[in-house]
């Protein structure tokens, strides 16, 4: 029979932690916790099969569940010494999910349960203890009340019902605190929120423990499909499939007297990490109250003091998971009585900057490798590091002028400048309208998760370094100022008081999330750290600790990639930062760009508006030399890199004026008639600009623009050559469907090259190759290949004559279509690979077939989205190209795509056939 139910108590689990998928990450860890011993309440997990089951059968179990279920109570009550619904010795257990991915609070979670009207006063009767009884008991009734039960705000403004009775009761009690109430005080909370359930929701709240269970069983497994957890699946590529597990545990209570306790840490720091132990607890709570950022807690460094037992089997604990799972954790545990229990330990979230240095420092530590390094940085998180922090004399100024609001908690570093707005939907409404917000919460909650990504950075006035909007944040890299309690926020108002001063709803703030500083107005940011040693060369390597780390990586990203890492870059001072990141040589150079450049626009509007063909190389000469000092920058700067140039590719109607004062002003710098400039522009004017006059077409009906640019190319090349660096052009040819295309404009391009090498009496070498950007070109690339030298995919255009999507009006349903699940992704961000993937297999085996040493790049923008260099990659490509910023991005991402095959072979065999080339 299936198995759906394991358990783990007493040191013995039935499962481990490689058993993630069955029975999702906290039951496996939990698992893995009690197998190497260490303190693990005991409990069972029901399989995340039991879900798959659930959705599959409407919402019934497999007929074996009860017993299991069952059975597993009773081996819980025995190894806990208690019995479920016992009114001497009562057993209470926790219920909570846990899927294969953490998702942090999207699903439901129930506590204490199996307390009711006469296990509580039993208990009162065990623990002599009235007001730890009936404060777990109203915790029970109203987290059972809202997750089982479904008593919920029903407005964004609106709070929560309960908490309104709990304030309402503190108010009539001239109370301020949950911990002023007396027990009399919570026993009447909990008559209250029953009967508040019962009147709202119709529903008893009920009594019988087995029925509690199953209650929260349901909940739990039902939260697997709200709205939230939906949203993040969406937005974590979680597949629906998946499913939850179930986990219930025994209680042990950090809320019994103030020699129990409970907290959360992490083995490192997440935010910077550090190697050092930071967490936070708080004495005579549950997990909740640290979670939720109801009350603020203490930093794990005060349990030293106030607590060095308990403190040195933590610390001691924290070293053990580290050693065994070699990565940092995060955990929760509860001090019951003086006692030390583990109720959680995962892999903890962490910023990019923890990643990156938590790797390099774990590497050092000899615990992991530099491989699996680099298996542990994702890509994008480079981003991150790449990201503007405030202008720090800016900043200054700022505080100096009394503009500091509060400090709070650096929860998630980086700057973020933006309007405030206090609630989720205000977050993403005015995000749709084109703003920059900051999201001010007293504290978030799931529910805020839209909101929060939808933000430039996060705000709250309560919670600690591991509430619920530290961790979100974190995660989700946005800026976040935690925990800062001078904040007087009303919701109702949409203001907040602060420092006398009263903050609406649009002002402007700004958020140091590296230093926990909240600004009234705007703060310009400036580069990040890796920008200012390699970009702006404003700071020395050695004073950055951050670019060190970054470069660690980097290094060793580049020992194991295949993959060769060019640039998108049409001037200079681009392809000089490019290079600063690591580009290996321009792989578009995209000439177009070059003439909206200062004195290029008027000569490249008298050649496009010119009569005849000697009108028009008239006006090519002169741009000749423009275009040709423009190249002579690009590979003075590339410095014997090789650079792609692209002949002229986009509509000549883009260049000329479509306003009747600018045609008119045209008209007189050029010397002929209104009349005319007008007529020859409408005459320009397509139907369909993206599949008309452009591209290889353009070069073949005005072969004059080829020849000059040709030569523009040859003369940069022998005059930079001739000032003794090396020069290895590329040029090539857009849009080619039909070889005779290429061979009409390689015959020019080879007949200037000799031309330029006979006049200068210099010899170079150049390649001429094309972009394979429509079917056509991908499905003949044995015959293009007999011509060209090298193919480079223009994935933009490939995908919009492949899929027959035009790439600028596409965002109207393309956006649908993703949230409709008709595509995965947006086509134009991560490669098609079922459909233009298998155009690009095609040409290269095809291309491959008659030159086998082809040489194979990508310049579309997927060349900087990490899962289409890892599919680059796997079809064996010699290089990606990117914009300069994803130069870094495209570095890692190719390592892991190397890392991620058959390691040995497969990169062995592609670096050998490369050298050939
Ligand atoms: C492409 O089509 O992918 C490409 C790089 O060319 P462009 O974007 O200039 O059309
Ligand atoms: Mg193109």
């Amino acid at each position: 029979m299936a198995k759906f139910v394991y358990y783990f108590g007493n040191g013995k689990a039935e499962g481990k932690s490689e058993m993630k998928n069955l029975l999702g990450g906290k039951g496996a860890n939990l698992a893995e916790m009690t197998n190497i011993g260490l303190p693990v309440p005991a409990g069972f997990s029901i399989s995340t099969e039991v879900c798959t089951y659930y959705y599959a059968n409407k919402k019934t179990y497999p007929k074996s569940l009860a017993a299991d279920v069952k059975k597993s109570i009773a081996k819980v009550e025995k190894a806990m010494g208690a019995k479920f619904g016992d009114l001497k010795n009562p057993l209470l257990v926790s219920v909570r999910s846990g899927a294969r991915a953490s998702m942090p609070g999207m699903m439901d979670t129930i506590l204490n349960l199996g307390l009711n009207d006469k296990v509580a006063e039993g208990l009162v009767k065990k623990t002599n203890n009235p007001r730890f009884v009936y404060d777990s008991y109203r915790r029970f009734v109203q987290m059972y009340g809202d997750v089982v039960l479904g008593l919920k705000p029903v407005h964004k403004d609106e709070i929560d019902p309960f908490e309104a009775i709990i304030e309402e009761k503190k108010k009539s009690k001239g109370v301020h605190l949950d911990t002023e109430l007396t027990a009399d005080d919570l026993k009447d909370l909990v008559a209250q929120f029953k009967k508040a359930i019962k009147d709202k929701t119709g529903n008893d709240f009920p009594q019988e423990p087995m029925a509690q269970l199953w209650g929260a069983i349901g909940a739990v497994f039902g939260s697997w499909q709200n709205d939230r957890a939906n949203a993040y699946r969406k937005m974590y590529d979680i597949p629906e499939s998946w499913g939850t597990a179930v986990n219930v545990q025994s209680m042990v209570f950090g809320n019994m007297g103030d020699d129990s306790g409970t907290g959360v840490a992490f083995t490192r720091d997440a935010a910077t990490g550090e190697n050092i132990f930071y967490g936070e607890y708080l004495m005579n709570a549950q997990g909740e109250d640290v979670v939720a950022g109801t009350r603020t807690p203490l930093p794990i460094s005060q349990l030293a003091k106030d607590n060095p037992k308990i403190y040195n089997q933590l610390d001691k604990i924290r070293k053990t998971l580290e050693k065994h799972y070699r990565d940092m954790n995060d955990i929760e545990f509860t001090i019951q009585q003086g006692k030390l229990y583990m109720l959680q330990c995962r892999i903890g979230k962490r910023t990019a900057f923890a990643a990156i240095k938590i790797a390099v420092d774990m590497v050092d530590e000899k615990l992991i490798s530099d491989k699996e390094a680099l298996k542990r940085i994702e890509p994008d998180q480079l981003n991150q590091l790449l990201r503007p922090v405030f202008d720090l004399k800016e900043k200054e100024a700022a505080v100096k002028s009394g503009r500091l609001l509060a400090k709070g908690l650096n929860a998630g570093p980086g700057a973020a400048t933006g309007r405030v707005v206090f609630n989720a939907p205000d977050a993403e409404a005015w995000k749709k309208k084109g703003e920059l917000v900051i999201l001010t919460r007293i504290e978030t909650s799931p529910e805020d998760i839209k909101g929060m990504d939808a933000a430039e950075g996060i705000l709250t006035a309560r919670g600690g370094m591991t509430s619920h909007a530290a961790l979100v944040a974190r995660q989700m890299g946005k800026v976040c100022v935690a925990g800062c309690a001078s904040l007087d926020i009303d919701y109702s108002t949409h203001t907040m008081k602060v420092k006398g001063k009263t903050i609406k709803e649009g002002d402007w703030i700004s958020l140091d999330g590296t230093t926990g500083e909240v600004i009234e107005g705007k703060v310009a940011t400036k580069p990040s750290e890796v920008l200012q040693v390699l970009v702006s060369k404003t700071l020395a390597p050695k004073e950055a600790p951050v670019y060190q780390q970054y470069a660690k990586i980097m290094s060793w990203a580049d020992k194991y990639r295949r993959l060769k890492i060019r640039t998108n870059a049409d001037q200079p001072d681009q392809a000089l930062n490019a290079v600063a990141f690591g580009a290996e040589g321009i792989g578009l150079c995209r000439t177009e760009h070059m003439f909206f450049g200062e004195g290029k626009i008027g000569p490249m509007r008298e050649m496009i508006l010119a009569d005849t063909v000697q009108e028009r190389k008239a006006a090519l000469a002169k741009l000749l030399p423009l275009q040709r000092t423009d190249f002579e920058g690009i590979f003075v700067a590339m410095n014997g890199l090789p650079v792609t140039i692209r002949t002229i590719d986009p509509p000549l109607h883009e260049f000329v004026p479509h306003e009747e004062a600018a045609q008119r002003q045209l008209a007189a710098d050029m010397g002929i008639s209104y009349e005319k400039v007008h007529q020859r522009v409408e005459g320009l004017h397509e139907f369909n600009p993206m599949l008309g006059l452009r591209g290889c077409r353009l070069g073949i009906i005005y072969p004059e623009i080829t020849e000059m640019q040709s030569r523009a190319i040859f003369e940069a090349a022998a005059n930079v050559q001739a000032k003794g660096i090396k020069v290895e052009p590329e040029v090539m040819i857009p849009l080619v469907g039909n070889v005779k295309e290429l061979e009409n404009q390689e015959k020019i391009v080879r007949r200037v090259a000799a031309e330029v090498m006979k006049e200068k009496g210099v010899k170079f070498k150049y390649l001429v190759g094309t972009m394979i950007e429509i079917p056509r070109g991908a499905i003949t690339a044995d015959e293009v290949a007999t011509v060209a030298e090298f193919f480079s995919f223009g994935t933009n255009d490939l995908t919009q004559t492949t899929l027959g999507v035009s790439r600028d009006d596409a965002a109207k349903f393309l956006i649908p279509y993703v949230e409709m699940e008709i595509i995965p992704k947006d086509p134009f961000e991560v490669l098609d690979r079922v459909g233009v993937g298998a155009l690009m297999k095609m040409a290269i085996e095809k291309g491959r077939s008659v030159r086998s040493d082809l040489k194979v790049g990508i310049c579309g923008e997927h060349g900087g989205e990490p899962s289409s260099v890892e599919f680059c990659h796997e079809i064996n490509q010699n290089y990606v190209s990117c914009s300069p910023f994803r130069v870094p991005i495209a570095r890692l991402a190719a390592a892991r795509a190397a890392l991620k095959d058959a390691p040995a072979s497969t990169a062995k065999k592609a670096t050998k056939k490369s050298k050939k080339k």
